[in-house]
């Protein structure tokens, strides 16, 4: 019966290459679909990174588990480094940890381009996944699942499939299309953006800070985060208001402002690296996107940023995005493959989870930035009191 149904919706195009497009190849494929992934960018698995900087992220259960059908989750779990607890900066230098749960229980540490390639090479050797780069998705006719293609030479190609899978990030251009049909759609960005700096090994080749942590500089209006790398850095994400970064126009501003609120991180990034790496690029912005259907009758479906960007202060919007792939594997299975019902059960399961997922994100920037720091005084406080 499944692979019956699976006969008649046999050709599925996903628009982007991102780790939840990779992801949704690997899962589709092994239900025997035949798929067709369109990448705007070039292959990242051909390319040096072109920063020589690790930038990471921090992958939970949820993630994980996704990634277990892919037989990924060893590899990542092996190349992941285990951060136990958050470590807390006070800005007398003080520091204390929380942890994340009992004793076992940690986030890990990955590198988020290592985490895209590897998916991309498990999808790319599935027998009926072909994966097309340099192919941008410029228009759609959703209701037809026909989609037309942008090369990098300027050649146009169109397709027609059962389905488009639309895994095309924060700025979803397969979203864009679905917004002219009924559909609820919002964002918001943020009044804060962020630049990443590096905390490099030390001159033995250690890690400059304790490696199992979270590192977290909260300073209540902003805050700063350092995660751990395999190659003994940290990379540091500094989150601010825009009106503070255009503030800060010349080097010497810059090292004034660390030694004044992240004293104790100036030695471990250097002077000389801080001058260098924060002007290298403009502060980044932040998007939260919500909106309602994930899906088009029963050609179109939305997944991962494409259906709900968080702010990151949450450190979910890639577990939940890699998370929408497996609960949709799991309808899948409920209902044979059989899109007309799939679809829809999808939007409703999943749909209030996204919108929950952006609150919860844009919440724990307050929890993170300031609670944090307002619990260490309580505590101490009763510990004084006793
Ligand atoms: P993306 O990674 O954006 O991939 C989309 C892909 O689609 C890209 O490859 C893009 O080139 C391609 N594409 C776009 N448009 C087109 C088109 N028209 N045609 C073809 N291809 C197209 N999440 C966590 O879980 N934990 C964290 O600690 C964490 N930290 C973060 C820190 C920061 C600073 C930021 C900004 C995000 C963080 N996130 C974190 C969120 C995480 O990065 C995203 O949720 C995740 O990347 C979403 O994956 P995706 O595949 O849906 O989208």
């Amino acid at each position: 019966m499944a692979n019956e149904i699976a006969d008649k919706k046999k050709h599925i195009v996903i628009v982007g290459g991102g780790p939840v497009g990779a992801l949704n190849a690997c899962y589709l494929s092994r239900r025997g679909f035949k798929v067709d992934l369109y990448e705007g960018r070039n292959d990242i698995r051909q390319e040096e990174n072109a920063t020589g900087r690790s930038i990471n992220l921090a992958l939970s259960c949820r993630g994980i588990a996704a990634l277990n059908h892919v037989g990924l989750d060893k590899r990542v779990m092996a190349l992941g480094i285990p951060m136990k607890a958050r470590m807390i900066h006070l800005p007398n230098g003080e520091l204390y940890s929380v942890p994340y749960g009992k004793t076992g229980q940690h986030l890990l540490s990955i590198d988020r381009l290592q985490l895209n390639k590897d998916l991309l090479t498990v999808a790319s050797s599935q027998p009926n996944v072909s994966i097309h780069f340099n192919t941008k998705l410029i228009n759609c006719d959703i209701k037809k699942a026909k989609a037309t293609f942008s090369k990098k030479d300027g050649a146009e190609i169109t397709t027609t499939s059962d389905a488009i899978f639309g895994c095309d990030g924060a700025f979803s251009a397969v979203r864009r299309q679905m917004q002219r049909g009924v559909f609820n759609y919002s964002q918001e960005y943020i009044q804060h953006g962020y630049k990443e700096l590096t905390i490099p090994s030390t001159k033995n080749g250690e890690f400059a800070m304790a490696a199992n942590y979270l590192h977290i500089w909260p300073r209540h209006e902003f805050m700063m985060i350092g995660l751990p790398n395999q190659d003994k850095s940290f990379t540091v994400t500094l989150f601010m208001p825009f009106t503070k970064f255009n503030a800060l126009t010349k080097g010497d501003e810059v090292v004034e402002f660390f030694k004044e609120v992240f004293p104790d991180s100036l030695p471990l990034i250097g002077e000389e690296l801080l001058r260098e790496d924060f002007f290298k690029l403009p502060a980044l912005s932040l998007v939260s996107v919500k909106c309602s259907p994930y899906h088009c009758g029963n050609t179109v479906a939305l997944f991962g940023d494409a259906a709900h960007a968080v702010v990151p202060f949450f450190g979910q919007g890639l577990n939940g995005s890699l998370e929408d792939v497996l609960v949709f594997d799991g309808i899948m299975e409920k209902h044979e493959n059989d899109f007309d019902k799939v679809l829809p059960e999808y939007t409703k399961v999943r749909c209030k989870d996204g919108q929950a997922l952006a609150d919860l994100s844009k919440q724990n920037y307050i929890e993170m930035r300031s609670s944090v720091v307002s619990l260490w005084f309580l505590f101490r406080k009763k510990v004084d009191n006793i």
